[in-house]
C-alpha cells in the first residue's frame, strides 16, 4: 500500500502506524489535522516575540561613541 503522507510504497504488515508507513508520518498527519482544526501551528507565539528589531534600531539611532 502507499503512505498518504510521503507517498512511499510499503507493506502494510511492516508498518506500526497504519495507514501510514511509519509513526513519523502518522505524527505529521496528526499535526496537520490539529493545525487545521485549531490553527495552533500557524499562530505566532506571543512569548517569543521579543521585538529584536528594537535592539538594532536603538543602536542605529544612538550617536557614535567617540573617545
Ligand atoms: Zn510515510
Amino acid at each position: 500500500m502507499r503512505c498518504p503522507i510521503c507517498q512511499l510504497e510499503f507493506l502494510s504488515s511492516s508498518s506500526p502506524a497504519l495507514p501510514f508507513c511509519s509513526a513519523r508520518c502518522r505524527e505529521i498527519d496528526l499535526g496537520r489535522w490539529l493545525g487545521e482544526r485549531y490553527g495552533l501551528l500557524t499562530m505566532p507565539d506571543p512569548e517569543a516575540d521579543e521585538e529584536p528589531e528594537n535592539d538594532w534600531a536603538q543602536k542605529e539611532n544612538s550617536p557614535p561613541v567617540s573617545d
